[in-house]
């Protein structure tokens, strides 16, 4: 993010309205807040603190006191094309939760590093052949060697042979191939141990974290921490001792190769009949820092890769395409690749079927079919992105609170004090010269990066 520091035309002319007001200074001191969320949610109502005991009204605050006239919230989206402020936030936090389910911390015992874990990558089959770099080092089989940032790389040698249709069904049942995946994996581990289905869930369970991300060509593909632990639902326990990590990396294999999903045999126009994970597998076993011996890949790099991609759309692939589209003539306004407009209009096309209308391809045309979260865990991977926010809300109104009681303002007692509330969406985002304003409110972009590479360092050497 560039400091603004020459407002525009649009920008000066709502600067000048808003020096009208006379609230400049407030509304630069309520856009502080927002910690560089450019598209805050803007809430109207009131809050009331009132004595329990008594039923008297301590304090009363309504948004029209405020100098923006109403309450902002940060957006807290995920994604860095729409909030850079709020993506970076997301990422910590993954990265803190992945991280956690490594190596241990907020309320997951150390000895989870000796847990057998392992870092899978889960990817779409074919739907025809595109421009890569091969790694055995030979030429595209377009006769080319392309470089690592030409944008035709994932793009189909022949677009009309490209099956396109399956490539956004797949997409679209990206989602329930996981499930099946780890349903399976735990029965593949069972039968491996000679264990019935109600014995192995009495001796370990299996716990995951996995991000999504956009190949080049548009498929969809998994990245994801699987751990075999003790038995216990409430917490992280230690494994039993049949639990190695030849045998999950052995088994993720097994049930990788085995995942099906019923497509639609019965129904016709080309779709296809069933659904499969590509035949390409790759798992490795996760290190810990202390014995990683030599291997790269350490719980520490592994959190911080998957964190990055947490906050990734499909920007490599979608362009500037990173909301629902209601048109179609929409996608004609953004910048992407003629592949991943084709994919587009074929999840369109296909939306318009009713035997596809459960897939809800038109609302997720601009995901190219996929409708699935872009990080999930398994509940007793670790902590919660939830937890972690109440742990930084609750850190932040306590140092508020210490600072108010210092400078001698009037705080509530928690414990007796009721808080009535109401308050209304009335919209997000800012005007031209609020934003300006937020935007100059933010730290000096020089002191943001320090702080940040510092951060990235504690983090780990990132992938
Ligand atoms: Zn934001
Ligand atoms: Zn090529």
């Amino acid at each position: 993010m560039t400091l603004q520091t020459i407002p525009d035309d649009a920008a000066l002319r709502d600067l000048a309205r808003i020096s009208r007001g006379g609230n400049a200074p407030g509304l630069a001191r309520q856009f502080a807040k927002l910690g560089g969320c450019l598209n805050p949610v803007r809430l109207e109502g009131t809050r009331l603190d009132v004595d329990g005991p008594t039923g008297e009204v301590l304090r009363a605050f309504s948004s029209h006191d405020t100098a923006a006239g109403c309450v902002l919230v940060r957006c807290g989206n995920r994604r860095t094309s729409r909030c850079p402020a709020c993506a970076e936030t997301y990422r910590r936090d993954t990265y803190h939760l992945i991280s956690a389910g490594l190596a241990g911390g907020k309320s997951v015992p150390d000895t989870v590093t000796t847990h057998p874990r392992v870092f899978a990558t889960f990817t779409a089959p074919s739907f025809g052949p595109v421009h890569n770099r091969p790694t055995n080092g030979h030429p595209c089989r377009c006769g080319l060697r392309h470089r690592t940032d030409e944008p035709t790389l994932g793009t189909p040698l022949d677009p009309d042979s490209y099956d396109y249709t399956a490539a956004v069904l797949w997409n679209a049942h990206a989602g329930k191939l996981w499930a099946r995946f780890t349903t399976l994996l735990r029965r593949v581990i069972a039968a491996e141990l000679g264990l019935t289905r109600k014995e192995f869930e009495r001796s370990a369970r299996v716990s995951f974290a996995k991000v999504a991300e956009f190949q080049k060509r548009g498929a969809v593909h998994f990245h994801a921490v699987i751990r075999i632990d003790g038995p216990n639902r409430e917490m992280v326990d230690p494994p039993p001792a049949w639990a190695t990590v030849e045998l999950l990396d052995a088994a993720v294999r097994v049930a990788v190769l085995r995942t099906r999903v019923p497509g639609f045999e019965n129904l016709a126009g080309g779709l296809p009949a069933h659904f499969v994970w590509g035949r390409q597998v790759d798992v490795r076993p996760i290190r810990t820092r202390a014995f990683d011996g030599g291997s790269p890949l350490t719980d520490r790099a592994v959190a911080a890769y998957i964190a990055k991609y947490a906050t990734k759309g499909g920007e490599a692939v979608l362009g500037t395409l990173d909301r629902r589209i209601h048109l179609l003539a929409e996608l004609a306004a953004h910048e992407m690749t003629d592949h991943a407009r084709r994919l587009v209009r074929t999840a369109w096309k296909l939306g318009a079927r009713s035997e596809l209308a459960d897939l809800g391809l038109r609302r997720w045309a601009h995901m190219l079919g996929f409708r699935g979260h872009f990080s999930t865990k398994s509940r007793r991977y670790s902590t919660t992105l939830g937890a972690l926010r109440d742990a930084r809300t609750a850190w932040c109104d306590a140092k508020n609170r210490a600072a108010a009681q210092a400078a001698g303002a009037f705080v509530p007692d928690p414990d007796t004090t009721l808080v009535v509330a109401s308050w209304t969406y009335v919209g997000s985002g800012l005007g031209a010269g609020e934003s300006w304003l937020a935007r100059s409110a933010t730290p000096d972009p020089a002191t943001a990066r320090e702080a940040l590479a510092d951060l990235r360092a504690q983090e780990g050497e990132a992938a």
